[in-house]
């Protein structure tokens, strides 16, 4: 199972302190948790509650909100009311939406030191208002927004820079006393990213908010948070992840429970294994993968299901696979838990998997 191999290959999570998002717990070695943001705007209530759907489906654990204008402000306490998922306020430039925030009831509160101006000023009302309702806050420092000072000392936002500015702002809310507090230091590049999260686990034992900033495009920006995620779970670092990515927040969910799946720090749902096709290829594979990827969408059984593109190396190829086919001649050949129990036409491929799983479902609830 993926949990013992985890133990096995990745380092122990490394411990830090433990708060509640809403009732989603964050730290203490608690399961990593899933974020997203939405990209709606927050003062359109109905929108941004079906994006928080469409995500709590894909299987976020905690969603932000962007909190720009005072309409914004106004609209979180129905969100929050409505929301099956803790929601996090992300406040810039403005102190007074974080009051307004956390009078909403929010589950969090996201602050960017760099962009809210006087910041400093208010974090003893902040603390005050934050611990009366129990709001924890997430310093979210990002490279393109550090603060000025430490910007000219530092040269550039080096991993020292962007946590220092971070440990700088938890020392503002520590003098009040506030200590539900987690942390990021985002960077565009995965290794500054990694680097300055290997210092900040190193000084201080907060729970971390892992993310690389304005990743990019879906692939780039996917495979450069997979590479800082995967480094840094594997020492033991981070303790909730996102994916930023120029694509529908959704995909983000996606990546993050993939990467997660990856290190077997999240139960496996269903997992396709295809192969990548070659010159002995006897159907066109990427079709067929996508038609199987799009069929099994949503399949609630954690099966195994492998995809080969000829007979040579189907089944046995295969072989931990609970379901699949190989293909050849025009006709597709289904096999379960390595053995060939039956041949179809191409066309049929899909529809005799599905029905195959379903089966398999029905006999062993458990795969
Ligand atoms: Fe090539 Fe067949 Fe292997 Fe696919 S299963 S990569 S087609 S040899």
């Amino acid at each position: 199972p993926a949990g013992s191999e985890a133990q096995s290959v990745l380092a122990a999570r490394r411990p830090t302190r433990r708060l509640l998002v809403g009732d989603v717990p964050v730290g203490g070695g608690e399961p990593v948790s899933i974020q997203s943001m939405t990209t709606t705007a927050t003062a359109d209530v109905e929108a941004t509650l079906r994006q928080i759907a469409e995500l709590t489906a894909a299987g976020c654990d905690i969603v932000r909100v962007a909190v720009p204008t005072q309409d914004d402000a106004d609209a979180l306490s129905t969100i929050v009311r409505k929301s099956t998922i803790p929601v996090i306020a992300d406040i810039h430039f403005q102190p007074r939406y974080v009051f307004a925030a956390i009078d909403a009831g929010c589950a969090a509160v996201r602050v960017n030191p760099g962009n809210v101006k006087r910041l400093d000023d208010k974090v003893g009302e902040i603390s005050r208002a934050a611990r009366e309702r129990g709001t924890p806050i997430r310093i979210g420092v990002n490279a393109g927004s550090l603060d000025p000072r430490l910007l000219a000392e530092h040269g550039r936002a080096t991993p020292e820079a962007l946590v220092e500015s971070a440990l700088w702002e938890c020392s503002l809310f520590e003098e009040h006393g506030f200590t539900d507090l987690k942390i990021s230091v985002k960077h565009h590049d995965p290794l500054t990213t990694i680097a300055a999260y290997r210092l900040l686990s190193e000084r201080c034992d907060y729970p971390l908010h892992l993310g690389v900033t304005e990743a990019g495009p879906a692939l780039p920006g996917s495979i450069k948070s997979a590479t800082a995620f995967a480094v840094l779970l594997s020492e033991g670092i981070g303790d909730t992840i996102r994916a930023s990515l120029s694509a529908p927040p959704v995909e983000e969910v996606k990546v993050c429970t993939h990467i997660l799946q990856s290190l077997g720090l999240r139960p496996r749902t269903l997992e396709i294994i295809s192969c990548p096709s070659c010159g002995r290829a006897q159907v066109d594979v990427y079709t067929l993968t996508a038609k199987v990827e799009a069929a099994f969408d949503g399949f609630p059984h954690p099966l195994r299901i492998a995809v080969m593109g000829c007979v040579v190396n189907g089944p046995g190829e295969a072989r931990e696979a609970d379901l699949g086919v190989s293909c050849g001649n025009g006709k597709g050949q289904i096999f379960v838990g390595g053995t060939v129990i039956r041949t179809v036409p191409e066309g049929h491929i899909v529809e005799a998997l599905v029905e195959e799983a379903l089966r398999l479902a029905e006999t062993d609830p458990a795969v």
